[in-house]
């Protein structure tokens, strides 16, 4: 079987000047779709062959799980992104970011600081368990949450592909600028729903 790249759920100029149209080109255009063409290069033979990403993710290690959850990790990353830029933390997800990060503006300070503090390449990423209790986890390369039996909610990417064309060196401020077109509702969906993949 093929894993095919899905259709980006908004325009390449969407997310502009947060992300320019440029930045989603290479990043979804070229990385995201390069994962996809690698791991269904390097699965044709494998028992996983068929398999979904996630559990390509659970049960795979070396290429096909660098491919198949850095396929995973960007569809998920994408995903979580609106053109709209109204849209606000609200209902359980923002009282259960006040319980635990204390509020709003210290839970981003807080998460941004920590994709801040990733050497090298990575992914920051809030994640909850079934109770719903919530935690930041800091992922070197293609890592994620799912490994950890926990339940992925939101993640930053930090690997230089991300941002170097429109932010260069600095990855705080696109880190900090990502806020402007976050989709909380998907993020509050996906922590309403949440289930161990
Ligand atoms: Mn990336």
């Amino acid at each position: 079987m093929k894993y095919s790249l899905p259709s980006l759920p908004f325009g390449e100029d969407a997310l502009a000047p947060v992300i320019s149209k440029k930045t989603i080109g290479y990043h979804y255009g070229k990385h995201t779709k390069a994962y996809f063409d690698n791991l269904n290069k390097l699965i044709e033979n494998s028992p996983l062959n068929g398999k979904s990403l996630v559990e390509i993710i659970k049960n795979s290690e070396g290429a096909i799980f660098n491919n198949a959850a850095q396929a995973w990790n960007h569809i998920f990353y994408f995903e979580q992104f609106t053109d709209g830029r109204n849209s606000r933390l609200k209902g359980d997800l923002r009282a259960a970011i006040e319980r635990d990060f204390g509020s709003e503006i210290g839970f981003k300070e807080r998460f941004v600081m920590e994709g801040i503090n990733i050497f090298g390449s990575g992914w920051v990423w809030l994640s909850a368990d079934v109770d719903g209790n919530l935690q930041i986890d800091k992922c070197s390369n293609a890592d994620n949450p799912i490994l950890k039996k926990r339940i992925p909610l939101l993640t930053f990417d930090v690997w230089e592909h991300a941002y170097y064309l429109d932010y260069q060196n600095l990855r705080a401020e696109h880190l900090s600028a990502l806020w402007m077109i976050l989709n909380w509702d998907i993020i509050e969906k996906r922590y309403n729903n949440r289930t161990i993949l």
